[in-house]
């Protein structure tokens, strides 16, 4: 391996030291920040990143609830559990854990979250912020790989960045957050026509498709910082990105592992935003 590993583990723990830092002062000045998590149906999946988010919270002072709906409880019995929560000044952050059983109108329930407790940053308000960076609580894995960039001191105004991938929760975002900061971005998905072409042509390529180990070494420019948002589990029951991380890292210049990269730093953007909403409520800081 030749390309630095940007370890998202370690980035992430720094960051939860500085949150336990601003829990702490909010404390001290009368606001315990608090997350709701919303979880319908049992989804062991889902279950299980319901569990972290919750320890996660639990090990940085953060108060969290989780608010569990059976899976054939009425989506009018979702949107009052979220108008309840919306009116709970303990409660800072809603996060509805996705996908939601079928039946529930994804989009009619991200719309009723409030816009000021939106920690994913799912309601078409915040993402409307998104185009002129003006969003407060910003989708957690594109600010995830925006801080991931941020540390690892890659430059991104002037970069030509190449985005796979056009989900409402990883691409397209991502590539308004990378316009943003000055790149010039590509956006790829599976209609692109020359998918290597376009990747081997990026200075920092960010790679969410959900398919495992597809952007092999042939598919990136030597020296390129490579971001593999992709978590996919294989037979074995490991898991893997969507970047030949062996191969790739003998190219890059820099590439994020699978676990260890993207993963830890969206959970810590999520805190991030309960902890800054928290903060907005009570009049403190930014
Ligand atoms: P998604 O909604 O399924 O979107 C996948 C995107 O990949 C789509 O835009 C799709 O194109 C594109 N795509 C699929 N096959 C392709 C191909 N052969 N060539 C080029 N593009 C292709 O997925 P997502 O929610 O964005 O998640 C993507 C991956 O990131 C998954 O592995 C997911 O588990 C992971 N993820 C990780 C985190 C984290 O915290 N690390 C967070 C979220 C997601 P079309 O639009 O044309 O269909």
């Amino acid at each position: 391996m030749t390309a630095t590993l940007i370890d998202g583990t370690a980035v992430a723990r720094e960051l939860r030291e500085t949150l336990r830092a601003r829990v702490a002062a909010a404390r001290a000045a009368g606001t315990s920040p608090g997350l709701a998590v919303v979880i319908v149906g049992d989804n062991p999946a889902s279950r299980v990143y319901v569990r972290n988010k919750a320890r996660a919270c639990a090990d940085i002072g953060i108060h969290s609830e989780i608010h569990e709906l059976s899976a054939d409880a009425p989506p009018g019995a979702l949107l009052e559990r979220i108008a309840v929560l919306n009116r709970d000044p303990s409660i800072h952050g809603i996060l509805v854990q996705l996908p939601l059983p079928p039946g529930h109108d994804t989009a009619r329930v991200l719309e009723a979250i409030d816009v000021s407790k939106d920690v994913d940053g799912f309601h078409p308000y915040n993402q409307g912020l998104l185009v002129d960076g003006r969003c407060p609580l910003p989708p957690c894995t594109p600010a995830g790989v925006m801080a991931l960039l941020a540390h690892s001191r890659t430059e991104v105004a002037g970069a030509d960045a190449v985005v796979v991938g056009r989900s409402h929760i990883v691409g397209k975002p991502l590539a308004l957050m990378l316009v943003n900061a000055g790149a010039t971005v590509t956006v790829c998905h599976s209609r692109t026509r020359d998918l290597a072409r376009q990747t081997a042509s990026a200075d920092i390529l960010v790679v969410a498709i959900g398919r495992p180990r597809m952007i092999g070494a042939g598919m990136v420019k030597p020296g390129a910082t490579v971001i593999d948002v992709g978590i996919n589990r294989l037979d074995d029951g490991k898991l893997a990105g969507d970047v030949d991380f062996d191969a790739v890292a003998g190219r890059a210049g820099k590439i994020t592992p699978v676990p260890g990269g993207v993963g830890p730093m969206t959970i810590a953007m999520l805190l991030t935003n309960t902890v800054h909403a928290a903060e907005r409520r009570a009049g403190l800081g930014s």
